[in-house]
This record gives C-alpha cells, structure tokens and sequence, in this order.
C-alpha cells in the first residue's frame, strides 16, 4: 500500500465516525490510518483457552467464559447505580457488572443468546462476577479475523469510557488490513531482509496485530524493534559522518616536549590499560584531519583528570591552547590547583577564571588569551562569555557533561574561527546502549578499570534511631586520622527547609564533636564562593576532620585521605547522585565507608536504590536499575534524541537489537555514506522521508 493512502485521515476508515476521530485523536494521536498501524499492542493475552464458571479461581487473572445472560438488573447503590447480569453456563453462574454507560450496554445486551465473555474476575459476596467484561456474541466471535494471541493496545480511561474498547480498535484495525489489503511498503533493503532472514514489513505488520502464535510474533517485534532501531542509529551515525567530513578539526601531528616530559619525569604512577587505551583514542582523533567530539565516560575515580591534562598536553605541543571547563566553582579549583603544581614543572602558563575573578585579573586573561601567552585556561561557565577569545585554541575539555547542555557545547566551538576538538568527560555512566542513542553524535570512549590498589567502599544503610553508633564509628575513624563527609539534601538551593535540616544537624554535629578536638567545615550553596572555597581548603588540608555540606560537594572533589561518607535522609537522593556522593571517598589507600541513613518511611523505588548502593560499586549497574526506576526521561540528551518516542523497541531491553542496528547501519554507511548505492535504495528512500517528516514512525511503514 502506498504511503499516500495511509496518510488518509482516520475519520475516513469504515466504524470512525467524527466523534470516535476525535476520540482517537485526542487520546492516542491516531490522525491517520499510519497512526493506527502504527499502534502497537502493549501485550497479548492468550485466548485459546475457555474456563467453566466452576473452574474459576479467586486469585485467576483474566479469563475466557462462553455462556448466556439469563437475567439483566439494575441495583441502587450509595456512589449511584450499577448495571448487574446474571450469566451461567451448564456448570454454574456468576455476575457481570458494570458501574458506568448502562444504557446503551442494557440496550445492546440480548438475553438466551451464547456469548464469549473476557475479563478479570472477582470474589464478592460468595459469588464470582466479573467487572465491564469484554464480550461478543458466540457466533460474531467465530466470523471475524483473529487470532488466538489477542492483542491488548494502550487504551485511556477515557476511550474506555466512551465505548471504545480493545475489542473496538481490534475491530478497526482489521478494517485497515482489509482495506489496505494488508500490503505495506518494504522500509528495508532487500539484503538486510535476507542477511538477517527479517520478515517483511507486511508480514510483520500483520502477525504484530493478528499473531496466530508466538513464533509468528516474536518475528514480527523483532524486525519491527529492528527497523525502529536501525533508522535512528543511521540517522546518528550518519549525521556524525556528516560531521567529520564537513568539519575539519585542527590535526596535532605531533607528540612533542610537554606530553614526553610529563610521561617521563612527572607523571606519578603508571597509567591503567583503560587509561592507556583511552588516550590511544583520543590522540588518534586529534591527529586525524576530522574534528574530535568524544565522551569520555569514566566513574568516579576511574582518573579522567591525568586523562584530559595529557590531552592538553598534546594540543600546546602542537602550538595551541586549550581550556578546562567544570561546572562548579570548586571543582574548577581543584582542577587548577592540580594542574598548576604540574604545569609550573612544565613551564606551561596556566590561568583561573570564574564568576568570582577580579575585573582586573579578568582583564589580563583576556588578553593574555588573545594574544597566545596564555596556554591554558581552567574555569567555570564563565569561559563561555563572549569576551573570553582565543588566540588559538585547539581542544577544549568540558568536565561532568551531564552538567551541561548541548547548547553550551557548542558555545564552545564557537570560541575559534574553525572549530576547536572537544572531548567531553562524565562520570555519571549511562548505559552503554543509550549513550549511543542519546549522545549518537558523539564517540564514546570508556574508563572501565580503576587504578590498583583501591579497596572498594564498603557500604551501609542505617536508621536515624543507630545514629549513636555511626557516630561512635566516625570518632573512631577521626582517631585513625581520617576525614568525613556528612552530606544533607538540598534539592533546591532555596529549600527553606532542607537549609535548617542542615543547619540543625551541623549544630547537633558540633556539639557531639566539640572543638578543640575537633574543628569542623560547613560548605552550602547559600554561602559566597570565596568562604566556599576557604571551607573546602580547610578541608583539603587536613585542617578539618568533618565536612558537613550540601550536594555542591558531589562532583569531583578529591580529598584521598577521606574514608567516609554519611549521607542524610539518603532515600531523598537520586542513585546517580548517591554514587557520586560515594565516590568522594575510596580515593586513598585507605579503607572506606559509606553510610546511607534514612528514617523508616520508605517507599519502595527508594528501597530499591538503597539496595542497590549496598550491594554494587558499579556505576554502570548502578546506571542501569536509575535507568529501570525513573525511564530514560530525565537523562540530558534523552529528549533530543528521540529515544523516548520508541513505539515498539525499549532502550533497555532491547538493547541486543540495538547494538546489532547499529552495527548494520554502520556497515551499510561506511561502505556507502550517501547511500546512492541502488541495493541500499529503499533505505535512501525511507531515511529522506524520516528527515524529512522528522517522525520515525510517519514513515517506516
Ligand atoms: P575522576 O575520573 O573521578 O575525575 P580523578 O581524575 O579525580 O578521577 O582521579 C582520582 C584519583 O586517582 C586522583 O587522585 C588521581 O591522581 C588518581 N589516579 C588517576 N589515575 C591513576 C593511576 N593510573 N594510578 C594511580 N592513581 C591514579
Ligand atoms: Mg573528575
């Protein structure tokens, strides 16, 4: 069936009248009969089975009866009236009620007459009955078109309550196979059909709403999950392909001085494989004509600082500058405090600038930038302001990506007449199959390794009510001569509330650990950037023994001779945040210590997370059981990248399938970008009218 027809308006199919047109077009945007093809079931219930009344369970979920109504009654009741009917067949009876619609079902009920009935069943006053069941005469049941597997698509309260059933757009969509004749136009090549031994969109479309057996339908979910997945990966692969032809990146030939010297003499401790791989990586992109635009995912600890700096490295060997950005003030100190104490041994000028730079000292930046003597520049969002120009800056890094957005990416690439390599660093892992779907412009380099001789954290859930305990145990660790965090929820900065929890407990703190024993930091988003920051010196020197703050602490902060961390009312955290949190400490030789405390009320997606933390120090299972409890919703990027909008495929279950879409789509664009290639024409086809329509699923059938 050619595309045209199916963009006739719903309206227009046999049993959609104006009001069902709206209906459907209000609660499920089915505009037009694509839409309605388009509407795949959300499970399927296996209707070859009959039940006997006296075979019915208390606890047996839906069942199939055929019977008769013997007897139609209405019974008044305190919320209003319910519609009841007495149905038997030859081994006993039950009730079949309704509480909503009465008149047009009373009408349309006929007495004596066989019926299938379909639904859930219930218990009550020693009777089964079963609630707006779905049901059909015997006889119409045995003519129509279906399949034993019924299909049961996403429905609305109120499509159901107006009278639209799951048997109403089963009843509809066989209108659409009959007048389109079941024909679809083939999305795919004919030689990925038979490489991968797909079935055909027709087939697939058929046996997704009509199968006769599971065979027959997981065929059909797999090359329609294929299809769905293959389109998005060509259209991401092809856009970065696009990318690195058009885009010409500066290539750093050489590995000079800076890099070998650092190598050689000053780098502390041997890289790790991952590491070494990763660098591998990345020097290969900036010695290629293309631009770089790589995401480095690391997890806490994993050591992406030494990674980034020897990155830099390359870039002033090659005579151009290069910039750090971090999104907070105080990991952009950090990050300059390490860097500067290296780069003084290099002779490399290295320069600061946040919100909280003197106009002066901004100044100088500027023109130090501009004229080349400035070779790196570490900051905040503040390297983003107009002003800030370089000279010529060959690489910039951006830290802790999720903290950023797209558009702040590529303000930076704005910085240079020709656009600068990028390489952008996260710590909070997302699946590997969904980076590729979200981040799909990017290549993706991965830390998986930590460096030796890290213990891992060992990690606690306690109740509020054992806090004499943890406390016994935190003394016990500051007479070691370690260090604690102990972090409170500060959702909003302005959370009236969350800020007197914290001020409360910071005073309950002093007085259980009073000086001069012990001296005691507090770091919170009220305070100004430079008391801040003197806290957090105090802290990294070892001058304090207790951190009490917010979460502006969760990113990156390296304090090695930390070893615990106590999280308050923990169940209030997100998992990625908790493990962020967890990863300040473990970074010392040191064995450390994770406490999530909680108070008893907790609902079960944050028992869930608890148990998670308790159990793994894998942020990338950690990333997946975040991604299973919250969907891929509030991942940056996810929104852009269309991977929400999956009709049939799931980002993670199905990621077997994506990876195996993207390898083909891949291949199929390596050997032929433009994809002018006459086998690969029904793809070109497809894709154009995907780009061009913007909608995946207005086209791929
Ligand atoms: P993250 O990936 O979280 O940004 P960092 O770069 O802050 O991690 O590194 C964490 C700590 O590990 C730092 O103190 C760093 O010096 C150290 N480190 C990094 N790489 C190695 C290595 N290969 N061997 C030993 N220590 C390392
Ligand atoms: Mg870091």
């Amino acid at each position: 069936m050619n595309t045209n027809f199916l963009q006739t308006p719903i309206d227009y199919l046999k049993g959609v009248g104006p009001n069902r047109a709206d209906l459907l077009r209000k609660e499920l945007g089915i505009h037009t009969y694509q839409d309605l093809i388009n509407l795949f079931p959300n499970r399927y219930i296996d209707r070859t089975q009959y039940y006997k009344i006296n075979q019915l369970q208390r606890n047996s979920s839906e069942v199939q009866i055929i019977g008769q109504i013997i007897d139609v009654h209405e019974v008044q009741q305190k919320r209003g009236k319910r519609l009841i009917a007495r149905f038997q067949d030859d081994t006993g009876d039950m009730e079949l009620v309704w509480f909503r619609g009465h008149k047009w079902i009373r009408e349309s009920l006929k007495l004596d007459k066989e019926y299938v009935i379909f639904g859930k069943t219930n218990w009550f006053n020693g009777k089964y009955n079963m609630p707006h069941p779905e049901m059909e005469l015997l006889e119409d049941y045995k003519k129509n078109l279906r399949s034993a597997m019924q299909p049961i698509y996403p429905s609305t309260e109120k499509l159901s309550n107006k009278g639209i059933s799951n048997r109403v757009i089963s009843k509809l969509m066989q209108q659409l196979f009959t007048e389109t004749k079941g024909v679809f136009v083939e999305t795919l090549s004919e030689k990925l059909i038979s490489e991968l031994k797909l079935v055909s969109k027709s087939d697939a479309l058929f046996n997704v709403h009509f199968p006769k057996n599971q065979e027959l339908l997981s065929r059909a979910e797999y090359r329609l999950k294929f299809e769905e997945l293959f389109f998005i990966q060509l259209q991401l692969i092809r856009k970065n392909l696009i990318h690195k032809s058009k885009i010409k990146g500066f290539p750093f030939t050489k590995v000079g001085d800076y890099f070998n010297t650092f190598f050689k003499t000053h780098l502390a401790f041997e890289l790790t494989n991952a590491q070494k791989r990763v660098l591998k990586e990345i020097r290969s992109d900036l010695g290629s004509n293309a631009q770089m635009n790589r995401l480095l995912q690391g997890d806490v600890g994993s050591g992406k600082t030494i990674v980034a700096l020897m990155s830099m490295l390359i870039a002033l060997d090659n005579g151009f500058q290069a910039c750090f950005m971090a999104p907070t003030e105080i990991l952009s100190v950090q990050h300059y405090n390490v860097l500067l104490d290296i780069c003084n041994k290099l002779k490399i000028s290295i320069k600061l600038l946040t919100g909280s730079s003197k106009t002066l000292e901004r100044r100088k930046i500027h023109e130090a930038l501009e004229n080349g003597e400035l070779q790196i520049l570490i900051g905040t969002h503040a390297l983003l302001e107009d002003k800030v120009k370089f000279k010529n800056l060959g690489l910039a890094i951006i830290d802790e990506q999720h903290r950023f957005g797209v558009a702040q990416r590529s303000k930076l690439w704005k910085k240079n007449s020709s656009p600068p390599h990028i390489l952008v660093m996260t710590a909070t892992p997302i699946p590997r199959t969904l980076a590729m779907s979200v981040y799909g412009d990017l290549d993706i380099s991965i830390i998986d390794e930590l460096p030796p001789g890290r213990q891992s954290i060992k990690t606690v859930h306690r109740f509020d009510k054992n806090r004499l305990k943890v406390f016994r145990f935190i003394r016990d660790e500051i007479a070691k001569g370690r260090q604690i965090y102990i972090v409170y929820p500060l959702i909003q900065e302005s959370a009236t509330m969350d800020y007197k929890d914290l001020m409360d407990g910071y005073e309950s703190i002093v007085r259980d650990f009073p000086l001069p024993d012990y001296q005691i930091s507090i770091v919170h988003g009220k305070m100004k950037p430079a008391d801040k920051d003197y806290e957090m010196q105090r802290f990294i020197k070892g001058e304090t023994q207790i951190m009490v703050a917010t979460t502006v602490i969760e990113v990156g902060v390296d304090v090695p001779n930390a070893s615990v961390m106590i999280v308050e009312s923990a169940e209030r955290f997100g998992l990625s945040q908790l493990h962020q949190l967890r990863g300040r400490v473990g970074r010392g030789a040191e064995q450390s210590y994770c406490i999530l405390m909680t108070s008893y009320k907790l609902s079960s997606d944050s028992k869930t997370r608890l148990e998670t933390m308790v159990r793994t120090n894998d942020g990338f299972e950690i990333a997946e059981v975040d991604l299973r409890l919250r969907g891929p919703g509030d991942i940056m990027g996810t929104q852009q990248s269309g991977v929400l909008n999956l009709k049939i495929a799931d980002i993670i279950k199905d990621s077997d399938i994506l990876l195996h879409a993207r390898h083909h789509a891949k291949k199929i664009l390596t050997k032929d970008p433009s994809l002018k290639n006459p086998g690969n024409k029904t793809i070109l086809y497809t894709y154009s009218q995907i780009t061009k329509y913007k909608n995946i699923w207005n086209y791929i059938s």
